[in-house]
């Protein structure tokens, strides 16, 4: 077997007042790769860990994927852990952009390099970075609901501004508003970041816009699925679900069958089987010390990370056959299913 668990196996009776020490001793030649996730309480996380692991294993490498639940400090412990356990090389999805740095740092003391997955690792010499493009997340959210409503009050949900995502979403959706803005056809009655990008959250961030302007929105730039669903439910609160649209972001189940009970928008598609994979090679590239190559470099307030950007998707209720369906990231069944 390539893994092989020493230590001393202790027997109930005796655990009480045994160490018990347990330590992975790994086969050299097998690509050892750690997937560090910052939760796993939201849909595409779990595509990405199942997606990310059969790739890696069918390359021939070995995976161990842990979640932080949110905690910088418990990510930067797992860090540690799979360190000890001799990974090769660390994948990471910051739950902290800036926190993120010091995980790059122990790594690199003990020569794992590391590679941000789908969120920047901000203020690091990070290795390498795949990711989509996040602006553009934000410039097809925006553009969709402008479409549909090209004047009135706008609110603007934004996710945790700890993720440089949440903040690249903005930016991107910023550029659509903000002509329109100076222009005088949209108010931003309210641009807000949503704390740990918890809908329970943008709820209620939603149902205090809604009372302090009287019910007064006409449509929601929401930067994720999660998000979107805080605020529908806040909206609907107030009978105004269906008839404002709101943005979203994951192609998760949820938003989807709001997509086709028409009290969403839109939602943005990211193929996670294409960022999974990319990833799971490119990891096992660098396990192996072999040279990879990127298309672009992006900046992360340090240096120039080398960098692999894949291209987002919007979906309407008119596109899920042929997006999402078609691909096979969702099933007919499961969407339409009653
Ligand atoms: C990801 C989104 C996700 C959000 C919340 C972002 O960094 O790009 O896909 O919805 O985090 O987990």
């Amino acid at each position: 077997s390539i893994v092989a668990l020493v230590g001393t196996a202790c027997s109930s009776a005796e655990t009480s007042n045994k160490q018990t020490s347990v330590k992975l001793i790994q086969d050299e030649s097998v690509p050892y790769i750690g997937f560090l996730l910052d939760t796993l309480e939201e849909e595409r996380w779990y595509k990405d860990k199942q997606l990310f692991e059969d790739h890696v294993k069918s390359l021939g490498g070995q995976v161990k994927t842990l979640a932080a639940n949110g905690s910088d400090a418990v990510q930067l412990m797992q860090a540690q852990l799979l360190i000890e356990e001799g990974v090769d090389v660390l994948v990471v999805v910051p739950h902290n952009a800036e926190e993120g740095a010091k995980i790059v740092e122990l790594a690199h003391k003990h020569k794992v390099k590391v590679i941000s997955y789908d969120r920047l690792i901000t203020k690091s010499d990070l290795d390498y970075y795949i990711s989509f493009d996040n602006k553009k997340v934000g410039v097809l959210q925006a553009t969709e609901i402008v479409k549909n409503t090209p004047k009135g009050n706008f609110v603007y949900i934004g996710g945790a501004e700890t993720d440089n995502n949440a903040v690249l979403f903005r930016d991107g959706a910023l550029s659509v508003l903000q002509p329109l803005i100076d222009k005088g056809d949209i108010t931003l009655l309210a641009d807000q970041y949503t704390e740990e990008w918890n809908p329970k959250n943008a709820e209620n961030n939603m149902k205090a816009i809604l009372t302090k302007s009287n019910n007064k929105v006409d449509a929601v730039v929401a930067a994720n699925d999660g998000t979107a669903g805080g605020v529908i439910n806040a909206l609907s609160d107030v009978g105004l679900a269906g008839k404002v649209p709101v943005s979203g972001q994951d192609a998760e189940l949820d938003g989807v069958k709001r997509l086709v009970a028409g009290t969403q928008t839109m939602t943005v598609y990211k193929p996670i089987p294409v960022i999974a994979t990319q990833a799971a090679e490119m990891a096992y590239q660098v396990a192996k010390d072999k040279p990879i190559t990127t298309d672009t470099t992006i900046n992360n307030q340090k240096i120039d990370v080398p960098t692999i950007l894949l291209e987002p998707m919007p979906v309407t209720k008119e596109t899920i056959k042929s997006t999402i369906v078609k691909d096979g990231y969702l099933t007919e069944e499961e969407i339409y299913r009653k």
